[in-house]
């Protein structure tokens, strides 16, 4: 029996420990919140990620992998060189800083937005003209689920805004007018054996994504673009373990990167009742080096995610009817175990088709059931 350590307790960690232990693999996580999702099916160290004790026994797994990028150097320097680390720093360093992961992108051959690194004041002047004039300005750092980024365009100030954000450093990007957003996974395996994921269609509302669709409708060649591209990003950063790729389409089929999660995705979630092989199984095998293989649904599929709702005094408590989520036909509902708060990922609902008309009526009763309280 092997042990893989995870950084990070929430629901990845909790869908990964799922996946890992029919492999015969037990999950460790290390993670300083005493309800985390996790807690209930992997050894669940509970201290800082920091933590002496706590980083000794992600030392002793086989291997070491995360669910969230933003992990402390400290940890991952006290684990590097003594247990493998996969994704390892050198790629979660890229990952973790939207200034660092575009110029690594631009470097892999990759196309991004067009955009400005922003870190003192005098960065500011002709920024925006020279990211388009309509841009979104965002932390370099830390942010997620669209938080940290405010919306700029011209005539604003560009100088109130990045001092809402805290006078961080940030950078500064040009609005894409895409078609549609799209991402991929991909995991590389010690020997440098490549898997592709799905490509996958996200809607995003709010900057948060509410819907994922499988198959995307790109075409063939978007398709191959994005395995192209992901296969030079895993390539160029050396990376041995998952990644997933989020994209922005634009009107002609070419693809630029949004940004590179170096772990399991949201929108990735639907391969686990596509009837394929999972994202989390195939992550699980690539950061302990066991075989790999692509991970295609077999059925046109979906993931729907299932937002907390308003709670409290002067509110109708609003939560959604389970069982009628239940009755409809195709759907597979996953829960986190979290407490609810108001727009908080507590879980998400895959459905699949025979046919993509089938999946999306599916789609769209799941989104009416659960809209009677998710806006
Ligand atoms: P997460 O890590 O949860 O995916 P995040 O906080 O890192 O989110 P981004 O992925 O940068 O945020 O942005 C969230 C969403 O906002 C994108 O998926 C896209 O819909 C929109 N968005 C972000 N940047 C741009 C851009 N440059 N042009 C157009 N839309 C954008
Ligand atoms: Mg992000
Ligand atoms: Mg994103």
């Amino acid at each position: 029996e092997r042990t893989l350590g995870i950084l990070g307790g929430g629901q990845l960690a909790q869908m990964l420990a799922a996946a890992a232990l029919p492999l015969g693999v037990r999950c460790v996580v290390l993670e300083p919140d005493a309800q985390a999702p996790a807690r209930l099916n992997a050894e669940h160290l509970h201290a800082a990620y920091t933590d002496a004790a706590g980083l000794e026994r992600l030392r002793a797994c086989d291997a070491v992998t995360l669910e969230f990028e933003n992990v402390p150097v400290d940890a991952t320097t006290q684990l590097d060189g003594r247990v493998p680390l996969r994704p390892a720093p050198g790629v979660l360093h890229l990952s973790k800083h939207r200034a660092r992961e575009k110029a690594a992108l631009t470097a892999a051959g990759a196309g991004v937005a067009p955009y400005r690194s922003i870190e003192t004041p005098g960065d500011l002047p002709g920024a925006l003209d020279a990211v388009g004039g309509h841009g979104i300005l965002k932390t370099s750092e830390l942010g997620y689920d669209g938080k940290g980024q405010v919306r700029v365009q011209p005539g604003d100030d560009l100088h109130a805004a990045w001092t809402a954000l805290g006078s961080v450093p940030c950078v500064l990007e040009g609005l894409v007018p895409f078609v549609r957003e799209v991402s991929l996974g991909v995991a590389r395996g010690p020997d440098g054996t490549l898997s592709f994921g799905p490509l996958v269609e996200n809607e995003h509302r709010e900057g948060i994504l509410r819907r994922s669709v499988f198959p995307a409708s790109s075409s063939p060649d978007t398709a191959l673009q994005a395995r192209t591209l992901a296969r030079a990003v895993a390539e160029a950063w050396n990376v041995t373990g998952f990644i997933t790729l989020e994209f922005f389409e634009l009107q002609d089929g070419t693809l630029l990167v949004n940004e590179v999660a170096p772990r399991v995705h949201n929108s990735g979630h639907l391969t686990q009742d596509g009837g394929g092989v999972s994202q989390f199984e195939v992550a699980v095998r690539a950061a302990l080096g066991f075989p790999l293989q692509d991970f295609q649904p077999l059925l046109p599929c979906a993931m729907v995610n299932i937002l907390g709702w308003p709670e409290g005094p002067g509110t109708d408590r609003q939560e959604p009817d389970w069982d009628a989520l239940d009755r409809i036909p195709g759907t597979h509902l996953h829960l986190y175990h979290k407490t609810n708060k108001p727009g908080r990922k507590l879980g998400h609902v895959n459905v699949v088709g025979h046919t993509r008309e089938e999946l999306l009526q599916r789609v769209k009763t799941v989104e009416r059931t659960l809209e009677s309280y998710q806006s």
